[in-house]
């Protein structure tokens, strides 16, 4: 039997991409979550990442179609 995972209100998440993701609500299911750049200078969303982020088993198994991540 899965075991349910807990979701933490205080870290809402839509990556559902993610193994700490809470699967059937946009929310984190960790304690804490590491949030950092990939830039030397951040200036808009797309420049800061989730650094907490673990691929889920499942969506490995699915081709990632997106941008830089496919490689
Ligand atoms: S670890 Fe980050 S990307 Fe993964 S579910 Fe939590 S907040 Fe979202």
């Amino acid at each position: 039997m899965e075991e349910m995972k807990k979701p933490n209100h205080c870290i809402a998440c839509t990556v559902t991409q993610c193994a700490h993701h809470a699967d059937t609500t946009n929310y984190c299911v960790l304690d804490k979550i590491v949030v950092g750049t990939h830039e030397k200078n951040p200036t808009k969303t797309e420049c800061v990442d989730c650094e907490s982020f673990v691929l889920s088993a499942e969506k490995a198994k699915e081709n990632c179609t997106g941008g830089s991540c496919a490689k």
